[in-house]
C-alpha cells in the first residue's frame, strides 16, 4: 500500500512539475487542466512594461505625456477626427441618445441599424462577409482565454486556423496564451483594451483602447495587427476613422451565434445551436454562393469553446472552406511586420483541406493532442518564407511550434515602444 502511495505521489509530483512550466508558450500550451491553466502567473516582459500601459480592464481615458509615441500619434490625427459626439455609456446604455438620433443614421452607427457602409468619404466599408464563395471566415472573439488549450489543441489537431480577436487586457493577463495563437499560425486582430462600447468614448480614450491593445499584442507576440473588431459591433464613422488612422480594418459580421449571450436576455443553448444550424442550412440554400460568411463566435468561456468544437464537423461538411479571415480576403500581409506572410486563399486551400483533415482524424481515431496531424502535405509555404506565419500556416503543427523560439527572441528583446 505504501509503495502504491509513493508511486502515486511521485506521479503527482511529475505531473505538477510538468504543469508548472509557465515561463514559455510551449510549456503553458501543455497544461490541460482548466483550473491550472487559469491560475495567475507572472511573465517578466509584461511585468517590466506594466507602467507603460493603462490599468488592465480599465477603460482608457488618456494617453499620458510619457508615452511620447502614442501621444504624437494621437495628436497627429486628433484635429481630423470627424466631429461626431460620443454616444451613450460605456456599458451600452443608449436610452438617452437614440431618441434624438436621426433615423437617417448620419454616423453609420452599426448598433443602430447595422450600417457597414460609412457615410464619411475615404472610409472603407466594414468587412461583414468574405469575398470567397461558400467559405466561412472562421474567427473567435474575446481571447486569449486562460483555459483555451483544449480548444486550440482541437483546432491544431485538425489543421484548422482561425482569426482571433484579442482583448488587450487579456493579452496582458495571459501573454503565453496569446503567444500560442501566433505559434499555432492563427491570425490575431484587436478587440480593444477594456471591451467597452467604443462609440461612448471621447476621441483620446477611443484611440487609447486601440493603441494599447496594439502595443500589448506587439509586446507579447511580436506582431502588429492590421484588423480590429468593435466589441458588441459598436462602431460609427468617428471610431472607424480612428481605427483607420491606426492601420486597422474594421471587421464585423452578418451572422451572430449569440453564444456570448447564453444566460442573458433569455438566450438559451438551444437558441445558439439553432443559429449554428441556420448558418449551416444557408450554405445548401445557396446563400453563400457568391460571397462567403462571417459569424460571431467566441472563446469567451468553456461553453462557447465547446460549442465551437461541437459544431466544427458540421461546418466543415457544409462549407467548401473554413479559413482565417485574412486568408479569405487574400490579405497575405496580415501584420505590419513584413517578415510575416500568410498564403493566398489559393495557396491555403491547396494545403489545408479541412474535410480531408477531419476524415484523416476520424479514420486514425486521433486525439486532440495538438500534434498538427492531417493538415495537408506540409510541404512548405510555396512562398519561400519559412520564418513567418506562412510556414506555420502551411506546415505541420510541430513545425509551427519550432518557429516560436526565434520569434520570441524578437519579442523579448523588442520591449515596449
Ligand atoms: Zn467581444
Amino acid at each position: 500500500m505504501r509503495a502504491v502511495l509513493r508511486t502515486l505521489h511521485l506521479g503527482l509530483l511529475v505531473a505538477l512539475a510538468a504543469a508548472q512550466d509557465r515561463t514559455t508558450e510551449a510549456g503553458e500550451a501543455q497544461i490541460d487542466d482548466p483550473n491550472a491553466e487559469c491560475a495567475i502567473y507572472s511573465y517578466p516582459p509584461v511585468v517590466a512594461a506594466l507602467a507603460n500601459f493603462p490599468p488592465i480592464w480599465t477603460p482608457v481615458v488618456s494617453v499620458p505625456e510619457n508615452d511620447t509615441v502614442g501621444r504624437a500619434k494621437f495628436l497627429a490625427m486628433n484635429a481630423s477626427i470627424p466631429n461626431i459626439a460620443p454616444k451613450g455609456t460605456m456599458t451600452g446604455d443608449f436610452s438617452n441618445f437614440t431618441p434624438t438620433y436621426p433615423a437617417t443614421d448620419p454616423d453609420c452607427w452599426w448598433t443602430f441599424h447595422q450600417c457597414t457602409t460609412p457615410n464619411l468619404d475615404g472610409l472603407p466599408d466594414d468587412i461583414a462577409s468574405v469575398p470567397e464563395p461558400r467559405t466561412l471566415g472562421y474567427g473567435f472573439d474575446d481571447g486569449p482565454n486562460c483555459s483555451h488549450n483544449a480548444f486550440y489543441d482541437y483546432l491544431t489537431a485538425r489543421g484548422q486556423l482561425a482569426t482571433m480577436f484579442y482583448i488587450g487586457s487579456n493579452v496582458m493577463d495571459w501573454p503565453l496564451e496569446a503567444q500560442r495563437a501566433v505559434a499555432d499560425g492563427h491570425q490575431i486582430c484587436v478587440h480593444t483594451w477594456s471591451h467597452r462600447y467604443m462609440t461612448s468614448f471621447p476621441n483620446e480614450g477611443a484611440f487609447g483602447e486601440l493603441w494599447y491593445t496594439l502595443q500589448a499584442i506587439k509586446l507579447v507576440t511580436g506582431v502588429t495587427p492590421t484588423c480590429w473588431r468593435p466589441p458588441f459591433g459598436d462602431v460609427d464613422d468617428r471610431i472607424r476613422y480612428i481605427a483607420g488612422q491606426l492601420g486597422l480594418e474594421t471587421i464585423i459580421w452578418k451572422y451572430d451565434s449569440f453564444d456570448w449571450q447564453v444566460g442573458l436576455n433569455g438566450i438559451t443553448t438551444e437558441d445558439v445551436q439553432q443559429n449554428y444550424d441556420n448558418l449551416i442550412g444557408n450554405v445548401s440554400l445557396g446563400t453563400f454562393d457568391s460571397v462567403g460568411a462571417i459569424m460571431l463566435t467566441h472563446e469567451l468561456n468553456n461553453y462557447t469553446m465547446q460549442t465551437a468544437m461541437d459544431n466544427y464537423p458540421a461546418l466543415v461538411k457544409a462549407f467548401d472552406h473554413l479559413v482565417p479571415i485574412a486568408v479569405a480576403q487574400n490579405k497575405t500581409n496580415p501584420y505590419v511586420e513584413t517578415n510575416f506572410t500568410f498564403p493566398s486563399f489559393t495557396q491555403y486551400i491547396a494545403n489545408h483541406s479541412a474535410a480531408q483533415a477531419l476524415s484523416n482524424l476520424n479514420s486514425t481515431n486521433g486525439t486532440s493532442s495538438g500534434s498538427g496531424s492531417g493538415s495537408g502535405s506540409g510541404s512548405g509555404s510555396g512562398s519561400g518564407n519559412t520564418t513567418g506565419a506562412a510556414g506555420a500556416l502551411s506546415a505541420s503543427g510541430s513545425m509551427a511550434l519550432a518557429l516560436v523560439p526565434a520569434m520570441l527572441g524578437v519579442v523579448v528583446g523588442a520591449g515596449w515602444v
